[in-house]
């Protein structure tokens, strides 16, 4: 393998909308940037992006390419297929290596490596996933007004889900999964006439990604145009829990809310690894305040600005 060494100003970790949204301020900044990406993306199972102003129903694959066709024009941003796998402080910079044979030392680093959903562990789900099988009503809740749908979650999860929906979607029913759902939740789904499943769900059925019916053990199966879950979500690389950066009661990476830089000097994050609001327009307004405060850093350092 070839080894490349670089000594670069900034470092961005992850290709999604945050990275590449830093990327093209950072270019546009004249900075010398290295963007590694090894795509990943969380949304890769979607076929539309929604709420997205100006890109309203983009395939997520269409969107990045576009996105990354738009920062060739900077040549000060190089782009790379590949995953960063070590990334450690040094003296005043940080010493990074990527998988294929890349590495070097960048001044800042942004992280941009998003999360990973965990789908529930339901036989058929995976081909119906991003397309009748959703985790987010923001993202995929309007196209289901006026078709059933089933809100699945364990406990009290797939409940509270279930009452949210109903302001988008009246027919809705809720699957605690063989789970037991508390009183509290019970009396809820009552006074909004939804009627719950608690028997374990066995499998879901479709075609061409088109959800069917869910399928009980024991029960009679339910049929279902769509299926909104809660579960949980993880981060897609540790190399922010590697670098010490502080994170939150749910896993998400600490930032300055001004800035975007991390508990941990010239490290800062964008996009879903802080947690905040998971959406693409949000990753990519993050990656634009990083990029800012990145170059305003250079800036100071240099003496071109308070
Ligand atoms: C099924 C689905 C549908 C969705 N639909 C919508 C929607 O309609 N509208 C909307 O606004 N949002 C939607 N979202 C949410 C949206 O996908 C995210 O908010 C958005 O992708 C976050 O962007 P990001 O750049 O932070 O992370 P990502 O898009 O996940 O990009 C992170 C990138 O970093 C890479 N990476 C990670 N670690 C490393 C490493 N060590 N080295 C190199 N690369 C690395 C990954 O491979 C990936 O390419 C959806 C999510 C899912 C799961």
């Amino acid at each position: 393998m070839e080894m490349v060494c670089m000594k670069i100003d900034v470092l961005i970790v992850g290709g999604g909308p945050a990275g590449l949204s830093a990327g093209l301020i950072l270019g546009r900044c004249r900075r010398l940037v290295l963007l590694c990406d090894d795509e990943q993306p969380r949304n890769r199972a979607s076929q539309a992006i929604h709420g997205l102003l100006g890109r309203e129903g983009r395939s997520p694959s269409a969107f990045l390419e576009e996105a990354r066709q738009e920062l060739t024009r900077y040549k000060s941003v190089s782009f790379r297929r590949t995953r960063v796998t070590e990334l450690r402080p040094a003296e005043d910079c940080f010493a990074f290596v990527c998988a294929d044979g890349t590495g070097g030392v960048a001044s800042k680093v942004l992280l941009a490596t998003g999360i990973v959903d965990e789908l529930p562990e339901i036989a058929g789900i995976e081909p119906l996933y991003g397309i009748s099988v959703h985790h987010c009503l923001y993202c995929d809740g309007f196209e289901y007004a006026g078709r059933p749908v089933a809100a699945l979650g364990k406990g009290d999860k797939g409940a509270a889900l279930a009452v949210m929906m109903k302001h988008w979607i009246p027919d809705v029913v809720a699957c605690s999964d063989g789970t037991e759902v508390s009183v509290n939740a019970a009396r809820k789904l009552k006074q909004h006439g939804i009627p719950l499943r608690s028997e374990p769900v066995v499998a879901v059925e479709g075609a061409n990604g088109v959800l069917t019916k869910i399928k009980f053990k024991n029960a009679p199966d339910l049929e279902r145009a769509g299926l909104f879950f809660s579960t949980g979500c993880r981060q897609a690389s540790d190399l922010s829990q590697r670098l010490g950066c502080r994170r939150d009661m749910k896993g998400g990476v600490v930032t300055d809310p001004e800035t975007e830089e991390t508990s941990v000097p010239g490290v800062y994050v964008a996009g879903d690894v802080s947690r905040d609001v998971l959406l693409v327009s949000i990753a990519i307004a993050e990656g634009a305040k990083a990029a800012v405060a990145i170059n305003k850093a250079f800036l100071r350092r240099d003496g071109f600005c308070d």
